[in-house]
């Protein structure tokens, strides 16, 4: 389905980033991984993608707070695929703290990461796409697109960002064959989120099950953690040529959250 396609998932050397960079190689794209990690672990993801898959996959560390490095790394998409045919910006980090004791520094990483960065791969990438004559940008937003929680200010505000930078951008390519839509999780077991859970119980001043139980799952009307599998298969559907008129939608794939 996306044979010859090349592929930029932004954060995708873990959790929901890894997941949809298998998703997208296993229906045929090209794959390029980003993100830090263990340079052994990472080493290994592409030589198994690769293998089972029959794809390419590229690997870039381009630390994504910086523009010049996004730059660098768009630079790269045109260098090795000829160009960037899917756009995912995956890649963020959270914070949990009151907005009073918010550090400002974890506030500017947010920003830089949770939504600049989507604005500098985005910025290189339509071009890209409209020499192509065909695109598909997906931004994992977040239910925090659609909803807020307290002590997430920084992460709530981008995310909201990315929801009105997905729909402008939208808006700009809608007669270019491109598509440009946010997909937003609600909480999916991951790294980003196994990091929150003793910030949260300190914040709130209850234990590490009640942060699960109370807070997390209390949100989700299901009762469960959304799956890393069930995101990627959103973001696969957006990449088909049957999506070509969903854009500009901000997509909850939330068990219910932001329904209520
Ligand atoms: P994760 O921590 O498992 O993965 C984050 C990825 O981003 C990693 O590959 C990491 O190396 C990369 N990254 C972090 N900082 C970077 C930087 N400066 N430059 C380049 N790469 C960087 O997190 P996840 O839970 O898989 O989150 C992925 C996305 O999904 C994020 O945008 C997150 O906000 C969103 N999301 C997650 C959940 C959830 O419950 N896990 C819910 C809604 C939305």
């Amino acid at each position: 389905m996306l044979e010859g396609k090349a592929a930029l998932v932004t954060g995708s050397t873990s959790g929901i980033g890894l997941g949809i960079a298998s998703h997208l190689a296993g229906k045929g794209a090209n794959i390029m991984l980003s993100g830090f990690g263990d340079p052994d672990a990472i080493a290994a993801i592409r030589d198994d993608l690769s293998k089972q898959y029959g794809v390419t996959v590229a690997y870039s560390g381009s630390d994504l707070s910086d523009p010049a490095a996004v730059a660098d790394l768009m630079a790269e998409m045109e260098s090795t695929f000829g160009g960037t045919d899917i756009l995912v910006n995956n890649a963020g980090i959270q914070h949990v703290a009151p907005v009073e004791e918010m550090p400002v520094e974890k506030w500017d990483a947010i920003i830089a990461i949770n939504l600049s960065a989507s604005f500098h791969t985005i910025r290189a990438a339509v071009p890209q796409m409209r020499r192509k004559g065909w695109g598909r940008i997906i931004n994992l937003a977040s239910a925090h697109a659609l909803v807020a929680s307290p002590y997430k200010s920084a992460y709530v505000a981008a995310k909201h960002g990315i929801a009105g930078l997905t729909k402008t951008v939208a808006l700009e390519v809608a007669r270019d064959n491109i598509t440009c839509n946010a997909v937003c999780p609600g909480y999916v077991m991951t790294d980003l989120v196994r990091g929150q859970i003793a910030d949260t119980a300190k914040a709130r001043g209850i234990s590490e099950k009640q942060v699960i139980e109370d807070v997390m799952l209390a949100a989700q009307p299901t009762k469960k953690f959304v799956s890393i599998e069930e995101v990627s298969e959103v973001v696969g559907f957006l990449c088909k040529d049957a999506a070509a008129s969903v854009t500009g939608a901000i997509l909850p794939v939330d068990g219910g959250w932001s329904a209520q």
